[in-house]
């Protein structure tokens, strides 16, 4: 198996009135082929950030101030002013055309709500339309609405639907739109960014079952973005638990909910229902992050860790290997 995609030392900040916040604070990791990597913590903790960087779409003020974004392409990529080799290319090097060939075609990204992405003036199959246009401009209709007929049924959405408008379709009949849009192109990755968030815990079910299956049918590698680890439990093979920007603990899915190694993940699980112990009390994690402004000395966990020792207030932990797969950043267990 290969690796699909490598982020070396990747670091994104927003220059605001008070100072510069870092949204992403030095982040590596690697994703082989036909994985999902899930990232999790709680809001603000750069999951978000780190997705849009992989396409290059840091809202501003953000910017990418350090590191690297290698991506394997298997195939030659053709954009509107020539091509892309094939073989590993690093992301921040490409200009605006080579990102705009891309985007959707190797990578697609699934935002969080449908309908600020979908046109309400347009319908579905128009939008299928526009994007398989973009790339591919002699493409024939007939290819355009069998590719859409396709994707739609794997989403249980009646073929005949897409010549409807987005708000004729309930919220998750959209938010499956806006999947089917993505994989419209048959992209190599899939970075879905809180896809399920504003729906009810049946259609996400639902949703998600259908997900896995495309994911097997077209191969996808995919990157997960929730605070819902829950979510991530039934589809990540990996989960990266974010805070302040920084990877504190990145583990195989099973490993992570059978014996959470950094005391933030511990927190994070430990104030998730567990229906299988309905005996069991729910915790909470006391204090919030810390401004990213004026970041806290030392680990930025440290205000709110039980564990915190003498070294957490005034030396940062480096991400280190525990185990097999297993990466943590705290002084509990050695390392810088
Ligand atoms: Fe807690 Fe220290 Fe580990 Fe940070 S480094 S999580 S403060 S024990």
């Amino acid at each position: 198996m290969s690796t699909l995609l490598r982020i070396q030392d990747l670091t994104v900040e927003y220059k605001t009135r008070r100072g510069v916040a870092r949204g992403v604070d030095n982040v590596s990791l690697s994703l082989e082929e036909n994985k999902t990597l899930g990232l999790a913590g709680e809001s603000g903790c750069g999951k978000s950030t780190l997705g849009r960087s992989i396409m290059k779409l840091v809202p501003y003020p953000g910017q990418i101030v350090n590191g690297r974004i290698d991506l394997l392409l298997h195939d030659d990529v053709e954009y509107a002013k020539g091509v892309i080799p094939k073989g590993i290319v690093n992301i921040l090097d490409l200009d605006d055309d080579e990102m705009r060939g891309l985007r959707g075609k190797e990578i697609a990204y699934i935002f969080q709500d449908p309908m600020t992405s979908l046109n309400p003036m347009i319908r579905i199959e128009t939008h299928f339309e526009e994007i398989m246009k973009a790339h591919y401009p002699d493409i024939e209709e007939e290819e355009i609405t069998g590719r859409a007929y396709e994707i739609l049924d794997g989403l249980g959405i009646l073929p005949e639907r897409i010549t409807d408008y987005p708000h004729q379709f309930s919220g998750g009949m959209r938010q499956r739109v806006m999947i089917g849009l993505a994989l419209a192109l048959r992209p190599k990755l899939l970075i879905a960014d809180e896809p399920t968030t504003s729906l009810d815990v049946i259609v996400e079910a639902q949703i998600l079952e259908e997900v896995a299956e495309l994911k097997e049918l077209f191969n996808l590698t995919m990157i997960l973005i929730t605070h819902n680890l829950g979510v991530l439990a039934q589809t990540a093979d990996d989960i990266a638990i974010m805070y302040t920007g920084r990877i504190m603990e990145l583990s195989p899915t099973e490993s992570l909910f059978e014996d959470p190694l950094h005391p933030y993940a511990k927190a994070l699980l430990e104030s998730v229902p567990d229906v299988t112990h309905p005996e069991k009390k729910l915790t909470w994690i006391p204090g919030a992050p810390p401004d990213l402004v004026n970041p806290v000395p030392g680990c930025m966990y440290n205000p709110r860790c039980p564990h915190a020792m003498e070294i957490c207030r005034t030396t940062q932990p480096d991400l280190i290997t525990t185990g097999e797969g297993r990466l943590v950043a705290c002084h509990l267990f050695g390392g810088n």
